[in-house]
């Protein structure tokens, strides 16, 4: 099943730059079992929601895993701790941010919690973070960082809920946000 997982950084870790911190989780993946078919380019854009931030390096891989989807976010939140991340503040500075994005069609833990996180009020995003896996992950629809990288891999992947493509999530995003998610490399 397509396994897709999302990555970024703003934040350097010991020496590394977020694109070493970013291909250094690539190269990590495989030992988790975590096998990747598919990868997009690095892509930059402003931090979010906070501007004066660093910028932020994101890109999208598309993986195999035969483990459960539990097993899944605990390799991926092992490989953030390796890398640097800490947990103090939400949207904030990060070394690493790994995020299952979707797997395949399947919906967790239920259509009806789905929707309670991806139409959370956006004040109430900065504070509630939900304690159990939620797939598809609530924003992608909302994330130009996610949707344009993912739109070149993976562009008629459809969402279990929305029942909307790539494509179609990424053309109705304001022109303004599609711009400011830049290919870098
Ligand atoms: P965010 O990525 O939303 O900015 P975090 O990376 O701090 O925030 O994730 C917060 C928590 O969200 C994680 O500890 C994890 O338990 C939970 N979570 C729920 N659904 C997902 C998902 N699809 N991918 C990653 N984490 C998720
Ligand atoms: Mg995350």
């Amino acid at each position: 099943m397509n396994t897709i997982i999302g990555m970024g950084s703003n934040q350097d870790y010991r020496d590394k730059t977020p694109i070493k911190i970013l291909n250094e989780v690539k190269d990590r993946m495989i030992e988790s079992g975590i096998i990747i078919n598919y990868q997009s380019a690095y892509y930059q854009s402003p931090a979010f929601p906070d501007a004066t931030k660093p910028d932020f390096t994101n890109c999208v891989v598309e993986a195999d895993f035969s483990g459960t989807p539990d097993q899944l976010l605990w390799e991926i939140q092992k490989l953030e701790n390796q890398l640097g991340r800490n947990r103090n503040e939400r949207w904030g500075q990060r070394t690493c941010d790994l995020d299952i994005l979707g797997i395949g069609n399947l919906v967790l833990p239920s259509i009806e919690k789905f929707n309670y996180w991806a139409s959370l009020d956006f004040s109430l995003q900065l504070n509630s973070i939900p304690n159990e896996l939620i797939i598809p992950h609530p924003r992608i629809q909302d994330r130009a960082f996610v949707l344009k990288p993912l739109v070149s891999i993976l562009p008629n992947w459809k969402h279990p809920v929305l029942h909307k493509t790539v494509s179609e999530m990424l053309e109705v995003l304001p022109d303004k946000a599609k711009k400011s998610v830049v290919e870098i490399n």
